[in-house]
């Protein structure tokens, strides 16, 4: 089992004694972990993957970060940054030991400044507190977490502070924050994030359609967006998950159709409404039996709390459910959708659909029990078949969820070994030893064997999206 096999099980003395110096008691809380019983509330994140690390800090500044980090060093061990340990990859997990860095405590929102629409925050601050796109429903309109991210203030392996990127627009040098978004803690370690504020916007209209055929859905999402239009949101939910929704949520989906679009637009209301009509007609166009705009809040909530509920209703249907994540040109989508379903015949799992399609990114739920070792080999090797199918039709082995440990061996499927080495490179630039979050992104061989997924025991479902 990769992961425990490669560390030490219990915390050198020297360290801990170390660590417990730099970071005192926070009040009633310990400020260093590293009893099993503790540990093993960090071994996972949201996705499948597994791997308990030796110790977890939580530092409260910059300043601790940097003892952090300088303690590292003198006893050569590796450090996991991790803020809400919700990502799907296994990003923040400590597959080679090592000490996780927890940023719960560093979750302040330090300065709003609405005039020049910035806010300045600590890494810690959760979405429920400041809206902040990763990805997800509203990247169409609104992009991704680096169009929000102006300047990040990071510690280096070194220990150095060094700030990157500026609150002003377009500044000179080379876009180095850009470069730490996406770079899933392998680069350094942030401590303080400048975001760049939206304002909301005036009117949002919210459509829910309803199609007998997948296809039909899929085909309207591709015709939607070659009319020009950009939705805030457009959401697709496949025939089997409405009812799995429907029957937990009541959201008011049709029970009988075959897939629903949940399409948002959104801006100043003369706009927001002449795109809502129009988004109607190519609905329509393409067979739609019901186009429904939601009256009110109330019902606009309702029809999000369908979909935002979704994997919880998932969760009540099977021991395990493995959430995948590929990203595909949107036209695809018709054929991808069909490939998926072979391959949930292929394997023998209900694999169900709910996805981002405005922007192609898929997060197909394989149904599975994790208790047979079987069902979970054939589960991953099924998320692999549809990985490499996103990528036969031009798309890539992650649109939102990153490498992380579950899919550095699928690097080679998008990159050839140049690239990766060329990527590497830039790694070493800023993390020359792998102190930093080890073993993540890029196919690796570990204690001299290639990495095998740790199974899990637990009857819980895992993965969502
Ligand atoms: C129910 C559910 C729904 C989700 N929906 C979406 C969605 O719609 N769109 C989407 O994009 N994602 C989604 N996710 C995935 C995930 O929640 C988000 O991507 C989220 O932004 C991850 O933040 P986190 O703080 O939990 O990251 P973590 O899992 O804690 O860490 C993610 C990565 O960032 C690194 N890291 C964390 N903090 C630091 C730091 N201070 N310095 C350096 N590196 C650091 C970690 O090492 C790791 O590699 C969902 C997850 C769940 C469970």
């Amino acid at each position: 089992m990769q992961g425990a096999a490669c560390r030490s099980d219990t915390m050198d003395s020297r360290l801990l004694h170390d660590l417990n110096a730099a970071l005192p008691r926070d009040g009633a809380q310990q400020s260093v972990l590293h009893e099993p019983e503790d540990l093993m509330l960090y071994e996972y994140d949201g996705s499948v993957e597994l791997a308990r690390p030796d110790g977890v800090v939580f530092p409260r500044t910059a300043t601790q970060v940097v003892e952090i980090v300088k303690i590292a060093n003198r006893h050569n061990v590796s450090l996991i940054g991790r803020g809400a340990g919700t990502g799907l990859s296994g990003g923040a997990l400590a597959r080679r030991g090592g000490i996780i860095v927890s940023f719960a405590r560093m979750n302040q929102i330090l300065e709003v400044d609405t005039a020049n629409q910035r806010a300045r925050v600590q890494p810690g601050v959760v979405n429920a507190d400041l809206s902040l796109n990763a990805g997800g429903p509203h990247t169409l309109a609104y992009g991704v977490t680096t169009n929000h991210v102006l300047a990040i203030e990071v510690v280096l392996p070194t220990g150095e502070i060094v700030h990157l990127g500026s609150s002003a627009l377009d500044p000179p040098g080379y876009d180095l924050a850009g470069l730490f978004v996406g770079s899933e803690g392998t680069f350094g370690l942030i401590t303080e994030i400048t975001v760049k504020l939206t304002r909301l916007p005036e009117t949002i209209k919210t459509l829910l359609a309803a199609f007998d055929s997948v296809d039909d859905a899929t085909e309207t999402v591709v015709e939607i967006t070659a009319r020009g239009i950009t939705p805030a949101a457009c959401e697709m939910m496949d025939g089997w998950t409405i009812r799995a929704v429907e029957d937990y949520v009541h959201a008011g989906f049709p029970l009988d159709s075959a897939a629903i679009l949940l399409i948002e637009v959104d801006g100043l209301q003369e706009a927001a409404e002449s795109q809502a009509a129009q988004v109607a007609e190519v609905c329509r166009l393409h067979r739609a039996r019901e186009v429904r705009v939601a009256k009110d809040s109330r019902e606009r909530d309702l029809l999000w709390k369908g979909r935002k509920n979704a994997f919880g209703a998932v969760g009540r249907l099977s021991p395990t459910y493995y959430t995948q994540d590929g990203v595909i040109p949107r036209t695809k989508l018709p054929q991808t959708l069909r490939r998926i379903s072979d391959i949930g015949r292929q394997y023998g799992f209900e694999i169900g659909n709910i996805f981002h399609a405005g922007d192609g990114n898929l997060h197909p739920i394989i149904l599975f029990d994790a208790r047979d070792k079987q069902q979970f080999q054939n589960a991953v090797a099924a998320a692999g078949d549809i990985i490499a199918f996103c990528v036969e039709v031009g798309g890539a082995i992650t649109g939102e969820h990153g490498v992380g440990m579950e899919k550095d061996h699928l690097m080679p499927l998008l990159f050839s070994e140049a690239d990766m080495a060329l990527m590497q490179r830039v790694r070493d630039a800023f993390n020359p030893a792998q102190m930093l979050n080890p073993g993540k992104i890029f196919p690796s061989k570990s204690c001299g064997e290639i990495h095998v997924r740790p199974q899990h025991t637990g009857s819980g479902s895992r993965s969502r999206a």
